[in-house]
């Protein structure tokens, strides 16, 4: 059993943030960085909104970048493991385990974030890697010159399908309503861009290929018509979910899953902390989940010290 006095469960900019704070308190955080570091900002293409960064060319691989080096300057440590179980029920010490350790915790920061949600239709998972994609910035590169789709109305699928039209000869945004979610900054430029077409009030209802993606099916919702589109690519951007299964039943939670925190950050064990995505379903941003991050952590500091 490997004892630790902060462990922060995931690394994305609410826990690179959490441990950048965590050890300039002197805490020396363990940070497990979980399935994916930097979390999802490590998949998004271009990040223009984050404070202090004006030029249009920062990524959101290189924003992790400087994060984590960031944290490691002030001794945070990372592993690369993922949390599996979870026992809060005694009180700190908390005990976690991962694939390759047992730990026990004065105290922890759960960060462990959101992952995108998931179509359910036909075809979807058979085809992830061959066509299918929730990441295009990784994946975007192998569609030069080809038609793909983009499903989700958000300021996601907007901003990935701007991105795309860099590679791609045309980008399909399906949307399932007239309207779009995103912001109108994002929607302006998407309607502007001679690559992008949308197609409305339409849901995928099957990825089909052999091999590799050749075409969805879809539904008009409003005029019940079918078809099939040809296209080589199908990017889904239709919102998140929080990752927080292995929690349940050890932490509260919401109807969605996502972790009930008060305004200090705290969940409902005491010494548990949680920042983030993986309890904010409202913000969902890069500069709301690094000030939450940095909420937890002083907290989390407060808290140690008061117990002392
Ligand atoms: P989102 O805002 O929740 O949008 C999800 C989109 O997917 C919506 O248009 C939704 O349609 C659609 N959708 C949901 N389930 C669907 C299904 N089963 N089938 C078809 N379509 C479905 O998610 P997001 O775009 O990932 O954005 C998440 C948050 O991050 C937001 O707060 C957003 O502002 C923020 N964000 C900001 C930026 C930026 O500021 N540059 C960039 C990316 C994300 P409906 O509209 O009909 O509900």
């Amino acid at each position: 059993m490997q004892k630790e006095r902060v462990i922060v469960i995931g690394s994305g900019p609410a826990g690179l943030t959490a441990a950048i704070y965590a050890a300039r308190a002197t805490l020396n955080p363990l940070v497990i960085v979980g399935n994916q570091l930097g979390g999802q900002i490590s998949i998004t293409a271009e990040v223009e909104n984050y404070p202090g960064f004006p030029d249009p060319d920062l990524t959101g691989p290189e924003l992790v970048e400087r994060m984590v080096k960031q944290a490691e300057r002030f001794g945070s440590r990372l592993v690369y493991d993922e949390v599996s179980e979870v026992d809060f029920s005694k009180g700190s010490p908390f005990y976690l385990k991962t694939n390759s350790q047992e730990y026990a915790a004065e105290a922890v920061i759960v960060t462990a974030g959101a992952s995108p949600r998931r179509l359910g239709v036909p075809g979807e998972d058979d085809f992830i890697g061959r066509g299918v994609s929730f990441c295009a910035t990784c994946d975007g590169f192998f569609f030069r010159g080809k038609d793909v789709v983009v499903v989700g109305g958000g300021d996601s699928a907007l901003e990935e399908g701007l991105f795309l039209t860099k590679f791609a000869n045309k980008v399909s945004i399906i949307h399932r309503r007239d309207e779009l979610r995103a912001g109108p900054a994002l929607t302006r430029r998407a309607l502007n861009n001679e690559k992008i077409e949308f197609i409305w009030d339409t849901v995928v209802d099957e990825v089909v290929g052999n091999g590799m993606v050749s075409a969805v099916e879809t539904t008009n919702t409003k005029s019940a018509e079918r078809k099939q589109l040809e296209t080589n690519g199908v990017f889904i951007y239709i919102g998140h979910y929080p990752n927080s299964k292995f929690l349940e039943g050890h932490l509260a939670m919401d109807e969605h899953g996502y972790l009930i925190t008060d305004e200090k950050m705290r969940t409902s064990v005491p010494g548990i902390f949680a920042a983030g995505e993986i309890q904010d379903s409202m913000y969902r941003q890069i500069a709301t989940s690094v000030g939450q991050g940095c909420a937890a952590a002083m907290q989390c500091e407060k808290w140690l010290s008061e117990r002392e």
